[in-house]
C-alpha cells in the first residue's frame, strides 16, 4: 500500500496557501493508496509559542473547519484514494494533562496521528529546535554548550514523548526522531557516544509498545541536513528490531507530495 502518512494544509501558518484539493489530487496523480492529513495540532492554550510569528500551530479558531473539511474530502475521494483525518501533535513537556484532554476531543474524528518534539526547554526558557541556524545556535547551542549536549537533551525529551500518557488517543507514530540534526552540516555532532544510547532506549521502547517512525524525507530537502529523518545509522538499528517505518513527505505545499518516495522503496521495502 502506497501512503504519505505525514502531510500539511493551508491550514498551516508557517506553510503555503496550496488548497487541500491540491494535496490530494498531487496524491492520487502520484498513485498513492492513503494518504494522511496530519496538520500541526493547535498549542496547547497556555503554552506560548516561542517562534518569532508564532506561528508552529493551526489556530484553535480552525479545528472544526479542519475536521469538516477532512470528513467532506475523505467522501469525495472515497473512490480514489483513502484518506485519513490526522494530526501532527507536539510533546510539549509539562503539558500532557492539556495535550490529553486535546486528545481525547478530537480523538473520535480521527484515524492517524503522529507524535513530534518541536519544542524544547533549555535552562528554563522554551525553544524551537527546527526553526533556523540562527536560533539554535543562539536559543539552544550557546546555553548547553556543546551540540552532543544539545543531543542529549533532544534525545532525552523525546524519549519523554515516547514514554509519556497522554490517554488512550496518544498517537502511535513517533515523528521525525532526528529533526535535531537539520542543521547538521553546519553543527556537527562530534561526540556520539554522549547521546547514542538513549537512541537505542526510545528504539527499544518503541518497538515495545508497537508504535510506528515517521520515515521522514523533509531533511532530504534542507541544506544543512540532506538526510532522511531518522538518518541511516539509526535506520540500521530500527530494522534490527522490525520496527515498521510509515514514509512521510511532511509536504507543506502541494508539489512536494510523494518527495523521495523511490528513498523509503530503497531504505525500508
Ligand atoms: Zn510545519
Ligand atoms: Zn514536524
Amino acid at each position: 500500500m502506497k501512503w504519505d502518512g505525514h502531510t500539511h494544509t493551508p491550514y498551516c501558518p508557517h506553510g503555503s496557501i496550496d488548497p487541500l484539493k491540491k494535496y490530494i489530487e498531487q496524491a492520487i496523480s502520484q498513485g498513492f493508496d492513503c494518504y494522511s492529513i496530519t496538520e500541526h495540532a493547535p498549542l496547547p492554550k497556555t503554552f506560548h509559542d516561542p517562534v518569532p510569528l508564532q506561528d508552529s500551530a493551526m489556530k484553535w479558531e480552525d479545528l472544526e473547519s479542519y475536521l469538516n473539511d477532512c470528513q467532506k474530502l475523505k467522501k469525495e475521494y472515497e473512490k480514489d484514494i483513502l484518506i485519513y483525518t490526522g494530526f501532527e501533535v507536539d510533546f510539549l513537556e509539562g503539558y500532557e494533562k492539556e495535550t490529553t484532554d486535546f486528545l481525547n476531543e478530537v480523538g473520535p474524528y480521527v484515524d492517524d496521528a503522529i507524535l513530534s518534539v518541536h519544542f524544547l526547554p533549555v535552562k528554563g526558557t522554551w525553544t524551537c529546535v527546527d526553526y533556523s541556524p540562527e536560533h539554535f545556535e543562539q536559543d539552544i547551542l550557546a546555553p548547553l554548550g556543546s551540540v552532543d549536549q544539545v543531543y542529549l537533551h533532544y534525545y532525552q525529551t523525546y524519549y519523554k514523548a515516547v514514554t509519556a500518557e497522554l490517554g488512550k488517543y496518544k498517537p502511535r507514530r513517533m515523528g521525525h526522531l532526528t529533526v535535531i540534526e537539520k542543521f547538521k552540516k553546519k553543527y556537527p555532532s562530534i561526540q556520539k557516544d554522549i547521546w547514542w544510547s538513549h537512541i537505542l532506549f526510545i528504539l527499544q521502547e518503541i518497538e515495545r509498545r508497537g508504535y510506528q517512525l515517521d520515515y521522514n524525507t523533509a531533511g532530504l530537502s534542507k541544506p544543512l541536513c540532506q538526510e532522511v529523518y531518522p538518518s541511516a545509522d539509526i535506520l540500521v538499528e530500527a530494522k534490527k528490531l522490525r520496527i515498521p517505518f510509515v514514509y512521510g513527505s511532511d509536504s507543506h505545499q502541494a508539489k512536494t507530495v510523494g518527495l523521495h518516495y523511490d528513498q523509503f522503496i530503497k531504505d525500508c521495502l
